[in-house]
């Protein structure tokens, strides 16, 4: 097993934790992406020549097949990848891609995955495609109501490809604010929560869920991640993993999946999108969980047994360090208060500069109770620069 190198198509943060994760069970890891200063990169030196890391983009097929030349598995820390350069490596080599080039190719294009869970009958609210003009999309208004999603198909991440339409009016707006991307519409759903599952899929189909967390989003970003999802429910949790091992089940290859949903009021639960890989709503389980995320992606796409996905705390909760400014010090404002609080653990990407929306790093806070949990959040949130709102 530790002879056997892995490639990472991607080298932001979530390539820098499998890193992490890698580094622990001397797993040695090639990243490809174009800084070469890149989060993943930073955190691993390479000792040999052969192990030096690719710099290039993820879509480049030159690339990612000079990559494909230095590992024996290629995995991704993102589905925006150039699928079709997988599939050619698929065709000619014995390199083992997880998850499959199949799988990305289904998730990368929302409309595609919404597709594939409605031929799966999974639970997802209504869709359809729509054309980049004001008649489609108010085509999609009649039958779909308003507010309306209108959504990028692909290269979606932090909301930076949806537009809330409230009135028919935002049609022209909504369009050229997507700019020229493929599009399609998606009714709105009325959520009381948002909810997600990572679930680990052995090379074998062999499925594993993690607890059901609550994600807290603001400004369309990822904010908080509590552990476990509490609620007067005792079968919403059992219900929701279901969902997800289901959905995942669908899919071919190994790693993990971070499968985002959507719980109404009459406790029914939508599936919102699925990740094939890593996720932040998973980032919790470095210090929650008995194994990672990143451990049980590497046990996955290495043949390795899985590990248990149980927490291992009564309470947890991770908070998103979000660019506020070009400033680096509120980030490091947040971090001394984290330090000074217990049960707190602080991770710190090493990007460059700071932006504003810009994952800049998280923290982890575990806790006997959800009120001591709560306690130790509290001076966290009032160290964010917007407060604690
Ligand atoms: P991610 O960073 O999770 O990949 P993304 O850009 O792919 O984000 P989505 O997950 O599709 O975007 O949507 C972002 C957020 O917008 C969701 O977490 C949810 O809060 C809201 N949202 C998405 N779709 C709908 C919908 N149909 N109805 C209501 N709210 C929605
Ligand atoms: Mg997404
Ligand atoms: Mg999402």
């Amino acid at each position: 097993m530790a002879d056997k190198v892995v490639g990472i198509l991607g080298g932001g943060q979530l390539g820098r934790m499998l890193a992490a994760a890698a580094s622990l069970l001397n797993v040695k890891v090639i990243i490809l992406d174009s800084g070469d200063n890149a989060p993943a990169k930073q955190i691993l030196a390479p000792t040999d020549p052969g192990l030096a890391h690719v710099d290039g983009h993820f879509s480049d097929a030159e690339k990612i097949q000079e990559l494909a030349r230095k590992v024996d598995v290629l995995t991704m820390e993102i589905e925006h990848v150039n699928v079709e350069s997988l599939k050619q490596i698929e065709g000619y080599s014995s390199l083992q891609i997880h998850p499959s080039p199949d799988t990305i190719h289904l998730i990368q294009d929302k409309y595609r995955q919404k597709e594939h869970l409605a031929a799966a009958r999974l639970a997802i609210g209504p869709f359809q495609a729509v054309e980049n003009t004001v008649e489609s999309v108010q085509a999609a208004v009649d039958k779909l109501g308003l507010p309306l999603m209108l959504k990028s198909r692909t290269l979606a991440y932090d909301g930076r490809g949806n537009y809330a339409i409230r009135d028919a009016s935002q049609i022209p707006e909504a369009i050229k604010s997507l700019g020229g991307r493929p599009l399609y519409a998606e009714k709105w759903m009325p959520f009381v929560k948002e909810i997600a599952v990572m679930v680990v899929r052995s090379a074998t189909g062999e499925v594993a869920s993690y607890p059901v967390v609550e994600t807290v989003h603001k400004d369309n970003i990822c904010h908080l991640v509590f552990a476990p999802l509490r609620s007067r429910d005792a079968s919403l949790s059992e219900r929701a993993r279901k969902i997800a091992e289901d959905a995942v089940k669908t899919f071919t290859g190994a790693g993990v999946f971070g499968v985002e949903m959507f719980l109404l009021e009459d406790n029914q639960i939508y599936i919102n999108e699925i990740a094939p890989r890593p996720h932040n709503s998973g980032h919790y389980t470095i210090e929650a969980c008995e194994t990672s995320q990143y451990e049980n992606h590497l046990r996955a796409i290495l043949s390795l047994p899985l590990g248990s996905t149980a927490l291992k705390v009564p309470s947890s909760v991770m908070l998103n360090l979000i660019g506020h400014s070009s400033s680096m010090s509120e980030i490091e404002a947040i971090r001394d208060v984290a330090l000074a609080t217990p049960g707190t653990a602080v991770h710190l990407y090493g990007k460059a500069e700071c932006r504003k929306g810009r994952k800049m790093g998280h923290i982890t806070v575990v806790a006997e109770s959800d009120a001591q949990l709560r306690a130790r959040l509290r001076p966290l949130l009032l160290a964010l620069p917007d407060g604690s709102k």
